[in-house]
Parts: C-alpha cells; sequence; structure tokens
C-alpha cells in the first residue's frame, strides 16, 4: 500500500480504514462472524503487501463478500462505502493448504492458528471423514478434501484406517466404491501388488478422480507407468534408483554409499519430469524423525499445542543419537535429490503429514516451506507450494488463491515472508470462510479439544501401533 504512492495515513484515512483489533473485536461475537460470513455486506482486507497464490501485489486489497473473494484490487479502486480492515506491517496470504495430513480432531483449530485454511487427508476412516468433511464449514475446522482410506494390499499397515485388498478384482472395487462415496482423489498405499496400479488408476479416472501413492517396493516409476499422478515421501524412489540398497525405511537415504547413485538419481529425475508426474515430500516428517532421536529434542517446546498422548504414541522417549544423525543425513539426501526435481519443473505440493512424527498441525507447513525455500525454491515458490498448487494438481483452480470466485480464506502475518519464510509466523488474524478470528481464541479452542484425542480413527491406529517405534506415515 504505502509503496504504491500514497502515504499509509493517507491511505487510512482515505479508506476509512479499521484497526485489525477492532475488526476482530467485531469478529469475536458469535454473531457478527456469522453476519460476516453470511454476506451482510463487502468489506476489504488489506496489508502493505497481497501475496494472491501466484504473486506479489503491492497497494492491493482484497474484497470479501459472504464466504467468496469478490475482488483483488488496487486499494485506489475500493469503492469508499467499503470498511477497511488494514493493519501496517503485515502480509496478506491465501489461506494455506497443507497437502498431505490425516486428520484427527484436536488438529482442526491448530491449523486454523496458523492460517491453514484446506487440509487434504490422504488416508482416514471412510466414512469418519466424509462426515468431518462435510461439517467442517460450520465448525472451528479447515476446509477438508479427503481421500478416503488407505487402499492397501492384503496386509495393511495401518488396518485400522485402510482398506485391504486380497486381489486385483478387489483392489479395482476398492477403487470404485471410494469414489462413489464421493471422495475428492484415490490415494493407493505401499502393499499394492504392481501389477494391479493400472487398472486402479483408470478406475479413478473413470470416476474423474487423481491417484496419488505412498509408492515403496513397487517403485515410482511403474506408479507413473499405470498413470498415478503424484507420490508422496519421495518413498519408491530409492527401489528404482539403487534396487541392492539396505533394508530400512526412509532413513536408508543417510547411508554413506547413498552417493553413489547420484547419476541414477538424475536418470530418475528425467523420468519423473518426463511423466509429468507431481511430488509431495513431506520434509518437515522428514525432519521430525531426526529431532524426535535427538538427544537435545524438547517435544513441549518443539511441538506446541501435540497432545501428550500423541507424544507417547510415537515413542518420543526412544532417544537415539546415532538414528538421530541418520535421519538427518537422509534429510539432506532427500533436500539434495528434491533441487533435482525443482529443477527440472516437477511440480511439488507442501505437505506436513500432521500428525505422524509428533507435529504441530500448521506450524510444520511453515516449516515445510521453509525446508523448500532451502531446496532451492524461492520464498515466493514456497509459498505457491503451499498455496495455490494442490488446486492447480486437482484442477481447482480457486484453491489456494486470491481472486474473484475464491473461498474467502486468508491469513494476515506480520513481516514478509514473501521474502524469507519464517519458521514461526506471527499471525495476525486468519479468515476462514469469511469469518475472522484471532490466533489466540483458536489456540484456547485447540487446547479444549485436547480432550478428544482419544476418539479417532487415528487414535486408535496409533494405540495400536504404541510401543513399535514412531509410526511409518
Ligand atoms: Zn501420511
Amino acid at each position: 500500500m504505502p509503496d504504491g504512492g500514497m502515504s499509509r495515513r493517507g491511505f487510512v484515512e482515505a479508506m476509512g480504514a479499521a484497526g485489525l483489533a477492532e475488526a476482530l473485536g467485531a469478529a469475536a461475537d458469535p454473531a457478527a462472524r456469522r453476519a460476516s460470513a453470511s454476506g451482510g455486506g463487502t468489506i476489504a482486507w488489506a496489508a502493505d503487501r497481497v501475496f494472491d497464490g501466484e504473486s506479489v501485489l503491492t497497494a492491493h486489497a482484497v474484497l470479501l463478500t459472504g464466504a467468496e473473494v469478490t475482488g483483488v484490487r488496487s486499494t485506489h479502486k475500493v469503492p469508499p462505502h467499503v470498511p477497511v480492515q488494514y493493519e501496517p506491517g503485515t502480509t496478506i496470504l491465501p489461506g494455506l493448504v497443507d497437502a498431505h495430513v490425516h486428520h484427527m480432531q484436536w488438529e482442526a483449530p491448530l491449523f486454523l492458528a496458523y492460517g491453514v485454511t484446506t487440509i487434504r487427508d490422504v488416508g482416514n476412516d471412510l466414512s469418519w471423514i466424509l462426515a468431518r468433511r462435510a461439517e467442517a464449514s460450520a465448525a472451528l475446522c479447515p476446509t477438508i478434501l479427503c481421500t478416503g482410506p488407505l487402499l492397501d494390499g492384503p496386509t495393511p499397515i495401518h488396518p485400522l484406517v485402510a482398506r485391504a485388498s486380497a486381489d486385483l478384482e478387489a483392489a479395482v472395487a476398492a477403487v470404485r466404491e471410494t469414489a462413489q462415496a464421493g471422495v475428492d482423489a484415490i490415494k493407493l498405499y505401499c502393499g499394492l501388488l504392481v501389477e494391479w496400479l493400472p487398472a486402479m488408476a483408470r478406475e479413478a479416472r473413470s470416476h474423474g478422480l487423481r491417484t496419488s501413492m505412498h509408492c515403496q517396493g513397487t517403485g515410482v516409476l511403474a506408479a507413473a507407468n499405470a498413470g498415478v499422478g503424484e507420490f508422496h515421501h519421495l518413498d519408491g524412489v530409492l527401489t528404482d534408483v539403487w534396487p541392492d540398497r539396505p533394508a530400512g525405511w526412509l532413513e536408508v537415504w543417510g547411508d554413506s554409499e547413498l552417493a553413489t547413485t547420484r547419476d541414477a538419481q538424475r536418470r530418475f529425475a528425467d523420468r519423473i519430469a518426463e511423466a509429468a508426474m507431481a511430488a509431495t515430500p513431506t520434509l518437515a516428517y522428514w525432519h521430525s524423525q531426526w529431532r524426535i532421536r535427538a538427544a537435545d529434542h524438547s517435544p513441549e517446546a518443539e511441538a506446541p499445542g501435540v497432545p501428550p498422548e500423541m507424544l507417547a504414541w510415537q515413542g518420543l522417549a526412544a532417544i537415539d543419537p546415532d538414528l538421530a544423525d541418520r535421519w538427518r543425513r537422509a534429510r539432506e539426501a532427500a533436500e539434495g535429490f528434491l533441487r533435482l526435481l525443482h529443477e527440472r519443473g516437477v511440480p511439488i505440493l507442501a505437505g506436513s503429514d500432521v500428525p505422524c512424527g509428533a507435529q504441530t498441525p500448521g506450524l510444520s507447513l511453515w516449516r515445510e516451506m521453509c525446508m523448500l525455500a532451502r531446496v532451492s525454491m524461492s520464498p515466493v515458490q514456497a509459498l505457491r507450494a503451499g498455496t495455490s498448487a494442490l488446486g492447480t494438481l486437482l484442477g481447482r483452480p480457486k484453491l489456494g488463491r486470491l481472486q474473484g470466485g475464491s473461498p474467502a480464506d486468508l491469513v494476515i502475518v506480520r513481516g514478509d515472508p514473501t521474502r524469507g519464510i519464517p519458521e514461526s509466523p506471527e499471525v495476525v488474524a486468519v479468515v476462514r470462510g469469511g469469518a475472522a478470528h484471532r490466533p489466540t481464541d483458536l489456540l484456547a479452542e485447540a487446547q479444549r479439544l485436547s480432550a478428544s484425542v482419544t476418539e479417532d480413527p487415528w487414535s486408535a491406529q496409533f494405540r495400536a501401533h504404541a510401543g513399535g517405534g514412531p509410526a511409518e506415515p
């Protein structure tokens, strides 16, 4: 705004702008919130800059009418009767989108408190997540996109949130019935047989749905050849580039011999780019696996808001400095590989894998964007990965963007994340469906909801895994 030629004071006077404290004071009143969310007139939100999901705009305001964005325009063109909420020294972003989550009810207000207004659940009990999705707009909860259960082979790793299939016919029926239930996409899981993948991806396409996969023994290229459009965690990469690798989970990337695969990694990255596959690397999850084993780990300080049961179920008392060090090297190797994908233009989505690794919902997506920026993305590219990228992939061009017709979801943060992404942002306000919220109110709601941690499908799954160390996601 001020950089647009008009002084801050001049802008405020010209627009009749209200301070955010005043605006949020009104919004804290439930009746006012309902009025603002139900079409009671247009308001404008303004800051020093607006990132609209694609580009950075100065001297612009975001106009909201009810639950919809009705325009992003130069502050000079905001009609005089429209009230403007303006806080100097801040940036407006689209509500953030976490592309890899397993939803539990306690997570919802925390996501919002850190500015995440849409989550994609990529593995949960089908009827439970469909019910949460249906009620999300009326609750203090991000918008939910979901894939239903992890569609897995005969013996699922996470049986309580998966659907097992014993043969090809059952696997295709699992896709069909999950699609018919009304999910937003299909998620395939590690235990599927490679020869089933083409028919499963084809069945998903026949319902207009995209397919993503947590690959492992099948490798990623087989999934790409089958028509799977996205892979998670970078898992399955080593199956393709290092067939005789030592046994283990992603920490194998920390093996000193991995460097011998560098040329194979480059060739693999070329083929992923040719296949137009997208990657959701969940680097924040990799980071968590290092930190939860490190000798100086402090879960309470590093994972604010995560209920103690979650910490206990994921074996966080198991300090193991040697394994921690292996995970740290693995994470660095994964970042190096992701750089190869980014250089080749492979679409990369920001996803955290909350609640795995006992990460704080929302805060972990900021960590993910920080890590993506370190890989070689500019801050604006990392912000795109955490806002508009999923909508682009899923053919929902309004999602994670601020433009006419987008949902009235935005976050106002202090400072300028378009020049450097903070690990821990100062969120000033969050607007979800047109209703404004203070982070402090959302954190208080999260505290109240933390008692629900024992009730959800993933609670039962974590309890079942407890004692076996941190669960694979
Ligand atoms: Zn996951």
